[in-house]
């Protein structure tokens, strides 16, 4: 009996092993037999009952390894099955599913990411050039902008900052030299806008508009020789200011749901009969729109007339429309939450435009959608990403300064320990953002067009922008909730949803897009058995398929014993700090993978439906992408280990969010046997991950509120100006004259603890220490000037009672009810 329990478990973990190793079918024909023929010689295996098992085996041999039986009789009838189930999918759906590039997703995605592979990718690193742009005019610019100004005065930049950004080519940084632009890099750009969106909004994203997703992005890659010679020198310039136009009233993030049209037609133009469109839309939300004096504008054609001679429906276009063009209406303004960027509403209607405004010309005709789709993954990349990092920054700095500096119960907030839990989060991460907007801007530079990555990034920059604004304005306090000059905070708290919502709004992004197209783009085989099923092969489906189910086996086992040994003994680069997060992450991947083949084997193409189950799906692999980013911008630091506490604390973060979401996932699993299966699976020692621990965001909190080099590190690239009579300036002058006033504060306290000073007011309190000896002249003078700089920094803004707003709202708010009511 013991060596039949012995030979069971030999045979088990002989069949995990080949399971674990994605074994051939031959492996397994082979292993098999010759447990068989050791069961029927030992006599284990005898009878009618050994006969069976041996003809069951013979057979499963036969069609396993012969392929047109195994196609006859299983991949046939499969096939069937899958092309039933194979959800129907419009050319707008694959246009953006087929877009843009496969990168360390498809790693995450195998369940065995190469890490080594991971770190050799390339650091990104600015150019000479780049640098001396970002500290040139990019600090200048800067130091010019104005934001209360811009959004409480003006409702606009100052004209000189217009001025500035133009003549030294902020607009045209994507735009290649050879067209006057500055042919800057994905992460060049990026620390650009980082750079500006530290200091104004307002002025990042009029920077960020015609530098993303939009007119010099399109012509730059689809169009004509005289649309580019003619449109990319003045747009590098600022000579056009450019908008591009996809939202409708009534499409917003179904955007090729949109009813503009443009009717493929002949019209007098310019003293001849021209081949054109005419075009009738009305768009809203545009940003730069009430400025531009180009407008990239999407539309659907149609030729019903066929004076094309093809299809009547032609399919989402796009088109430049200089502005002043007759019939184009643009100017108004919506006001976003306080925003001073332009933004506003265009229309047009029966407005007619020759073929060649068409971007790329007649030729990309019905080709928009595919333009777009394609070019989106740079823009989403770079601009958010930097965006919420700058706020990152900003709020890393501010919180901890303003915690030294601002005390309760006699104490610095910041040493409180319920002030350091928004502390650590918000410390952690900046620094998770950080790694993961220079990885991906990297990938960029790298001729990556990263969709599904460029996703992740953007819903989860801009997701933790949410938090890190939310948890610096508790920390503030009062001091974030009243708006004027001295409010660092407010503005940024007021935009937020901003970020959310525009370029594919986050619950959208979460719950369709990151699992719906990283499934099937990603994954080693998906594609291929769509692919395979559109051109009808049952001969690549039979390839991919039974592929498809190695990978799932396998990734079961791998799963089972990561799982267990926590991924201990996994190969992981040789950093001892980090090692074992590398392990963890292969453990997750694997599970990761097995959790994404089974759901979509269970629920098939309902998945898509399913959006808190793809949502969930979703997270897991984003969180996986944030912890590689993260860990290889350790390693490409140079494994600082002043760093350590901020890579912790954002690693702890994500593996037990990771945890949490598998954890839904398996929850509400739709089959519940399955979901039984899978979670012995997934969790065969239980749900063991914690979150951070209160030590490890202590050391974090502690990183924010002391001047450090690993404090400098996570904050540089921001704008911090060396002038005391700026807020920002200001609050860091005040956090160093704090911090050189503590040991003095020390002295004194431990003076009245003894009974040796009477005053009873603080300021006569430190006279009476330094007419005692307690203190000497330099330290009164160095607490003194840590006081009046407290005092300021502290201080908030008020106004009129009016606010000295009378002259301009009510002028804004006539002109809206006016349009309403006619
Ligand atoms: C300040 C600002 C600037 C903008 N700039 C431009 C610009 O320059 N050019 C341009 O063309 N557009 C621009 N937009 C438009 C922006 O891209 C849209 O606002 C965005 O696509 C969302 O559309 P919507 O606002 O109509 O929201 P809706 O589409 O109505 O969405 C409402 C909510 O429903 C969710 N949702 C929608 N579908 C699903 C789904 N299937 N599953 C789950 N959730 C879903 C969304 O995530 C969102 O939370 C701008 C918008 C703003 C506010």
């Amino acid at each position: 009996m013991l060596s039949f329990v012995i030979s069971l478990l030999v045979l088990l973990v002989v069949l995990w092993a080949l399971a674990y190793h994605s074994a051939s079918a031959i492996a397994w024909s082979i292993v098999m037999g010759v447990t068989l023929v050791v069961g029927s010689v030992s006599g284990v295996l005898s009878g009618a009952i050994a006969g069976i098992v041996w003809f069951v085996f013979l057979a499963a041999v036969v069609i396993a390894n012969v392929k047109p039986l195994r196609v006859a009789l299983l991949s046939a009838p499969f096939f069937a099955i899958y092309k039933k189930l194979l959800p129907q999918m419009s050319t707008t759906e694959q246009e953006a599913l087929e877009a843009g590039t496969v990168w360390w997703d498809g790693d995450l995605f195998s369940g065995k990411p190469d890490w080594n592979k991971w770190l050799a990718v390339p650091r990104a690193t600015l150019s000479a050039e780049e640098q001396a742009f970002v500290d040139g005019p990019t600090n200048k610019l800067c130091g010019m902008l104005d934001e209360w100004k811009s959004t409480h005065e003006l409702h606009d930049l100052q004209p000189e900052v217009w001025q500035f950004i133009k003549e030294h080519g902020f607009l045209g940084m994507i735009i290649p030299k050879e067209y006057g632009g500055k042919g800057f890099s994905a992460y060049g750009h990026s620390q650009v806008v980082m750079k500006i969106s530290t200091r104004s909004a307002t002025a990042a994203v009029s920077v960020m508009v015609p530098n993303s997703l939009g007119p010099s992005e399109l012509l730059m890659h689809y169009g004509t020789k005289e649309q580019k010679d003619y449109y990319l020198p003045r747009l590098a310039k600022g000579i056009d200011i450019p908008c591009f136009a996809l939202t409708a009233p009534e499409a917003g993030s179904d955007a090729a749901s949109m009813t503009d049209a443009g009717i493929v037609c002949k019209q007098l133009w310019e003293g001849t009969e021209t081949l054109g469109l005419r075009l009738t839309w009305e768009k809203r939300y545009i940003t730069l729109g009430p400025i531009a004096t180009i407008l990239g504008l999407a539309f659907k054609a149609y030729d019903p007339d066929k004076l094309l001679g093809g299809e009547t429906d032609l399919g989402i276009t796009c088109a430049l429309i200089p502005t002043n063009h007759p019939g184009v209406n643009i100017g108004r303004r919506h006001m976003p939450l306080n925003a001073a960027f332009m933004n506003g509403p265009n229309s047009g209607k029966d407005v007619f435009i020759p073929m060649d405004w068409v971007i790329g010309g007649q030729p990309m005709l019905g080709q928009g959608w595919r333009m777009l789709m394609e070019c989106l993954a740079a823009g989403r990349s770079i601009s958010l990403p930097a965006q919420s990092i700058a706020a990152g920054k900003v709020t890393s700095f501010t919180s901890g300064a303003y915690s030294r500096v601002r005390q309760q119960f006699k104490t610095p907030i910041g040493k409180f320990e319920g002030i350091e839990e928004p502390l650590a989060r918000i410390g952690a991460m900046t620094y998770l953002l950080d790694a993961t907007r220079t990885i991906t801007a990297g990938a960029l530079d790298l001729g990556e067009k990263p969709s599904v990555l460029s996703a992740i990034s953007k819903y989860h920059a801009t997701e933790r922008m949410r938090q890190v604004v939310i948890d610096a304005m508790d920390i503030h306090g009062g001091k974030g909730i009243c708006l004027g000059p001295n409010n660092y905070l407010g503005r940024a708290y007021q935009q937020v949803p901003i970020a959310i919502t525009v370029e594919g709004a986050n619950i959208l992004t979460r719950s369709l897009i990151i699992f719906g197209q990283g499934a099937i783009r990603c994954h080693p085989w998906v594609l291929k058995e769509m692919n395979a099923a559109r051109a009808d092969s049952i001969d690549a489906f039979d390839d991919a398929f039974w592929e498809h189910i190695k990978f799932t086996i396998s990734n079961a086992g791998r799963s089972l014993w990561l799982g267990i040994t926590g991924g201990v003994g996994m190969p992981a680069p040789a950093c001892a700090e980090t090692k074992r997060y590398y392990q963890q992450m292969t453990r997750f991947s694997s599970a990761f993978a097995l959790l994404a083949d089974v759901s979509m084997f269970v629920i098939g193409g309902s998945l898509k439906r399913k959006e808190k189950l793809s949502a969930r799906l979703g997270d897991v692999l984003s969180l996986l992408y944030l912890s590689s980013c993260t860990l290889k911008f350790y390693d490409e630091r140079g494994q600082q280990k002043d760093e350590l506490p901020l890579l912790k604390w954002a690693l702890y973060d994500c593996a037990f969010k990771i945890q949490v979401a598998m954890d839904g996932i398996l929850k509400n699993f739709p089959n519940r046997p399955i979901a039984w299966v899978l979670r012995r699976l997934v969790f065969p020692k239980g749900m063991t991950l914690i979150q951070p621990s209160d030590e490890l965001g202590h050391e974090v909190a502690k990183i924010l509120i002391n001047p450090s080099a690993a404090r400098d590190r996570l904050i540089a690239g921001m704008y911090l100006p060396n002038d005391e009579n700026d807020i920002m300036g200001q609050l860091n002058a005040a956090m160093n004259a704090v911090v050189a006033a503590e040991p003095v504060e020390a002295k004194v306290r431990a003076a009245q603890k003894a009974g040796r000073i009477t005053a009873k007011i603080q300021d006569a309190i430190f006279e009476e220490a330094n007419s005692l000896s307690v203190i000497t002249d330099t330290e009164l003078a160095l607490w003194k000037r840590a006081r009046v700089l407290t005092k300021e920094v502290i201080r908030v803004d008020d106004f009129d009672k009016n606010f000295g707003l009378a002259a301009v709202q009510p002028t804004l708010r006539t002109a809206q009810y006016a349009e309403a009511a006619e």
